[in-house]
């Protein structure tokens, strides 16, 4: 597990960082809160140990300013107290803390609590999957998805770049139900998200926004950029059969594309747009990828 400790005191912190490599762990040991928090926004760490008293901001300041951002990910925080009285107790857990250690601390205790600390993580992991992935697919589900294109519009609006929304839609999808049957659908549909993932850069996300259509953005995506990712997509479906239990099964997509730059902050208008342009995808025949008329036929501020 990665492991952040904040504690000022350099014995004790050499003797944590050491005993918690020996157990497995990776650490990353600093010695003051300010500091800490810096590292902290800075990577993700499922595990913080902070010590009470630190000079600046205190192991109880750092856990609250901690939990004030709620990340993805959730931090464990486990206070190294000296003090051992009920009140210090409940504020640490007002502040935020889930366990304390009291120093100087036993070796095997401190074994023992960072597997509770690992069981709470792991239920936390697996609610938070639940919770953001499309259970038949593996991709985001729709609200996530939502909702990154939501930060990036905003971070796009901050930076002046763009950022591009697809809408991907299986064609004929009920057709393929219809003559295959719905588990061989449900293959269809695994199969579709695995390649459209697979065409992705690093900074692009597939979402599953309804039954047989997939929301992709594409950050600082220009139309063009966008185009040829689409095209690419839409290649992707189409290259080759899918190898289902019910046989090979063909399969194509329809793509439309809206591009919105620099003060577009809607997402409500830019799906519409999107939309829009699967439609006339779909109207000129299906497999294959047509942009916004918004996006392609204006050169203003707001449609690029
Ligand atoms: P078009 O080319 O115009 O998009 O036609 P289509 O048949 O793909 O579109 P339509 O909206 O008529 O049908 C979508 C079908 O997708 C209907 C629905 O039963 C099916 N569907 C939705 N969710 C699932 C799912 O999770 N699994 C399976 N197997 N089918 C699904
Ligand atoms: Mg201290
Ligand atoms: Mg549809
Ligand atoms: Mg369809």
């Amino acid at each position: 597990m990665k492991i952040l400790i904040a504690e000022d005191d350099t014995t004790s912190r050499l003797l944590f960082a050491a005993t918690l490599r020996k157990l497995g762990h990776t650490v990353t040991a600093i010695e003051d809160g300010r500091k800490a928090w810096e590292a902290w926004q800075k990577d993700e760490y499922p595990l913080l140990i902070s010590d009470w008293m630190m000079p600046d901001i205190d192991g109880l300041q750092l856990c609250r300013m901690i939990r004030s951002e709620p990340g993805l990910q959730y931090t464990y925080i486990i206070l190294l107290t000296a003090l051992d009285s009920k009140g210090s107790y409940l504020e640490g857990m007002d502040a935020g803390a889930d366990d304390f250690i009291t120093k100087p601390f036993d070796e095997e205790q401190l074994a023992a609590r960072l597997r509770v600390a690992e069981r709470i993580l792991g239920l936390h992991q697996t609610l938070h999957i639940q919770a953001t992935r499309d259970y038949l697919t593996g991709v985001w589900n729709r609200a996530s998805i939502m909702d990154y294109l939501q930060k990036e519009l905003k971070r796009g609006a901050r930076q002046d770049t763009c950022t591009s929304v697809m809408i991907a839609d299986l064609d004929h999808f009920k057709r393929i139900n219809d003559t295959y049957g719905h588990p061989a659908g449900d293959e269809i549909l695994q199969e579709a998200a695995r390649r459209m993932s697979g065409v992705l850069r690093g900074y692009d996300r597939i979402g599953r926004y309804g039954g047989e259509e997939f929301l992709i953005t594409a950050s600082g995506c220009d139309w063009s950029e966008a185009m040829a990712l689409g095209e690419r997509i839409c290649s992707s479906i189409s290259s080759a059969p899918v190898n289902s239990r019910a046989g090979e099964i063909d399969m194509t997509v329809s793509i439309g594309i809206a591009t919105g730059c620099g003060s577009v902050e809607d997402t409500g208008e830019l799906i519409a747009a999107a939309d829009q342009a699967l439609y006339q995808a779909k109207e000129a025949g299906r497999n294959r990828v047509e942009l916004s008329r918004l996006a392609a036929g204006s050169r203003s501020r707001t449609w690029r």
